[in-house]
């Protein structure tokens, strides 16, 4: 069983998400307009490569040129199989050099028995060398009758201007989780796998856009499960994801700002293999699945009740930028623990911009309360109003600004909830918080009145 192999499309209509590249294709054919040079754009695992070797089939197969070439003539068998002889697949990842492109200029005029349209499928283009692509251009300045290159590339910006701007340029697009999830529930019903639609999610998101990556992803997963249906557990278990309660039980540390309850989770996830920015992912899609949930009105988890959905998008936006910070980081264990920082002092040390532009001041809001609106006034007459943070509907943190308020403010806690009917909690004092001095300390940040 090779899946990917397997269930390559062998027409255009089967190519999916790319309908936009296959219909002017189509027409090409089918009007016998055919371009010297293709350049086909995209991520990988999209159909590239799948869509040039539809192109050459649609071209040599016995009843072609056509749109629709039939699959069973021996032009297009050999074709799906990668052993024509008219139909040249070469790997710029390996076969980069002039010497690679000379024999190609070599052999361009020759047109194998049966051949009709010679058809060059350069993999990788982008990774020819310098010389190679001038000697790929003087074939291109002349283009030999009946054939095509078509240039597939993950960077298209590093071909030449001068090759693109004789190419015909096609932009394949990343698919959608969930355009990747419905052919994979396709595939493994024909396949006999009891897949479950969650496990199938899973799989997509870990394929990126890919469908190549997904059906090869599915077919590792069929593997690994054995006799046991593929559910979210078994997907989890072989992409060395932490189940997906762990995550809740993280969110309830960082929420009750309560860090060193992360840690363990954390560590144990590294310890069994789980990459940092996979358990990162596993987060994030945590924290998003609660904000769907929010959306769609349902009720969040009773450990979970005391997020709102401002928290939450603040979670998320920190997240965010992890991911971004995190390609480009020397750093990535420092990175996370600032971020999970973040995260377990959000709102009382709001987020500041992570990226800023040089020279630009850090700053974070001041760890008083704002003035207020109205209502929190009223409610909270007898307290201070700058020590009063509304931190959504419902929902107060109170920030004392030394201990013997914030022994006050422990004691009022009870009296005011019940007063109230809102949920209140109580920073530490800012001498009793050793980790927020560090954190200031370490991103140099300063404290600033809002
Ligand atoms: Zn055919």
């Amino acid at each position: 069983m090779n899946l990917p192999v397997k269930y390559r499309p062998k027409k255009f209509e089967d190519v999916t998400g790319q309908r936009h590249v296959t219909r002017t294709l189509a027409n090409a054919l089918r009007s016998g307009r055919i371009a010297p040079v293709y350049l086909f754009a995209g991520p990988r695992g999209v159909g590239k490569t799948t869509t040039a070797r539809i192109l050459a089939m649609g071209l040599n197969c016995a009843e072609g040129p056509t749109p629709e070439p039939c699959g069973k003539c021996r032009a297009c068998t050999e074709i799906m199989q990668g052993r024509s002889l008219t139909v040249v697949e070469m790997d710029a990842a390996s076969q980069r050099g002039i010497d690679d492109i000379r024999e190609i200029r070599e052999k361009v005029h020759l047109l194998p028995p049966g051949g009709k349209h010679k058809v060059y499928i350069i993999d990788e283009a982008h990774m020819l060398t310098r010389e190679a692509f001038n000697a790929l251009l003087k074939t291109l300045e002349e283009p030999p009758e009946r054939v095509t290159f078509v240039l597939a590339t993950t960077e298209p910006h590093k071909i030449p201007e001068t090759v693109q701007s004789r190419a015909q340029r096609f932009s394949f697009q990343p698919l959608s989780t969930e355009v990747i999830t419905r052919r994979l529930l396709e595939v493994a019903g024909q396949e006999n796998i009891p897949l479950e639609e969650e496990a199938a999610r899973r799989l997509a998101e870990q394929a990126e856009g890919g469908m190549r990556d997904a059906l090869s992803l599915l077919e590792q997963a069929a593997v690994f499960a054995g006799d046991r249906p593929l559910t979210v557990d078994v997907v989890e278990e072989l992409l060395g994801l932490p189940p997906a309660h762990t995550f809740e039980e993280v969110l309830e540390a960082l929420a009750q700002g309560s860090l060193e309850k992360v840690i363990p989770h954390l560590e144990s996830a590294l310890h069994s293999g789980t990459g940092l920015d996979r358990w990162v992912q596993g987060l994030t899609r945590a924290v998003n699945h609660l904000i769907q949930r929010i959306m769609q009105g349902e009720p969040l988890p009773e450990n979970l009740k005391m997020l709102t959905d401002a928290h939450l998008l603040a979670w998320a936006r920190m997240l965010l930028e992890f991911d971004v910070v995190y390609r480009h980081t020397r750093f990535p264990e420092l990175l996370l623990e600032y971020t999970l920082m973040r995260m377990a002092y959000y709102p009382r040390l709001l987020p500041t911009d992570w990226i800023r532009p040089e020279g630009a001041p850090a700053t974070v809001p001041s760890r008083r309360g704002s003035e207020g609106t109205a209502r929190t006034r009223e409610l909270f007459a007898d307290l201070p109003a700058d020590v009063v943070r509304e931190q959504g509907e419902g929902s107060y943190l109170l920030l004392p600004r030394n201990r013997e308020e914030y022994e006050q403010f422990q004691q009022l806690r009870e009296e005011l909830a019940s007063r109230t009917g809102h949920t209140i909690q109580v920073a530490k004092p800012p001498e009793d918080d050793p980790l927020l001095q560090q954190l200031k300390e370490t991103l140099d940040l300063e404290e600033v009145d809002t």
